[in-house]
């Protein structure tokens, strides 16, 4: 089994249970190892979906309280940070905050004010023309991937969550964040949580991974748990379809070096 690297944190407000019965399940779920990775700070408050920078001493308080729960069992340190074209510097900042185990970088935010995951703003999605959609989404994926900030990307085609897809090969699209990812040393994750979300789709799509498997971008499989029954969850159908792409190891992460394992 492979570890599992996405998992939030009450911290970031949308998120519950202690890391530690987090921890619990992957050791019943049979995982090597796992890591948080919580919503980032901002510099200045921004919205009420992440952890204040006053919040992070707890946050690395909670991991160490999960450590010594679960003796022997190792736990990564990881931060979810959202990539906004101009925060690069704030990025850079984080990094130097923490001995991070990895970082990753997320495209959540198609505008400022706009999360395209939220679903509080899916009027304005199924408003918009999909073509639009997409092509904001894999612009700001491009750069986010181009930054080279990040040990891997989030969620990669998160922008179909409510379904909108634009007609037509979408490898268009997936095109230029794989060459983003090649160019760059980076990764990707496939992440289940899109089976919990109303797309009910693994992200990314099976072509997606075909592109990345033949430009040797490597992979990670997470599950994105915001609660400690979601820890691992659905990893059996994502490790089959990174092995229908061709995929045949996933990564470990200490200290933002990554080691390939076996999947
Ligand atoms: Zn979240
Ligand atoms: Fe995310
Ligand atoms: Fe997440």
């Amino acid at each position: 089994m492979n570890p599992d690297y996405h998992m939030h944190t009450p911290l970031c407000h949308h998120a519950t249970g202690h890391p530690a019965d987090y921890a619990q399940e992957a050791i019943r779920k049979g995982l090597p190892e796992i890591g948080f990775a919580d919503h980032n700070p901002m510099p200045a408050r921004f919205d009420d979906w992440r952890m204040g920078i006053e919040d992070m001493p707890r946050y690395f308080e909670l991991i160490e309280e999960a450590r010594e729960m679960t003796p022997g069992f190792p736990i990564r340190l990881g931060l979810e940070c959202d990539y906004l074209p101009g925060h690069e510097d704030w990025i850079t900042k984080l990094a130097a905050m923490a001995p991070w185990d990895y970082l990753i970088g997320s495209v959540h935010y198609l505008t400022p004010d706009w999360a395209v995951d939220n679903p509080a703003y899916v009027g304005r999605y199924e408003a918009c023309p999909p073509g639009e959609l997409w092509s904001m989404y894999w612009s700001a994926a491009e750069r986010c991937a181009r930054s080279g900030l990040f040990d891997f990307i989030a969620h990669p085609d998160l922008v179909k969550i409510f379904g909108a897809r634009p007609a037509g090969d979408l490898n268009r699209y997936y095109e230029p964040v794989i060459a983003a990812l090649a160019d760059t040393g980076g990764a990707f994750e496939i992440n289940t949580a899109g089976l919990r979300k109303p797309v009910r789709e693994i992200y990314p799509a099976l072509d997606f991974l075909k592109l990345a498997r033949s430009a040797g971008v490597p992979l990670v499989i997470n599950s994105d748990a915001h609660m400690p029954g979601q820890v691992g969850m659905d990893f059996e159908p994502a490790r089959a379809l990174a092995r229908e792409a061709g995929y045949t190891s996933t990564l470990q992460f200490r200290s933002r070096e990554r080691i390939a394992l076996p999947l």
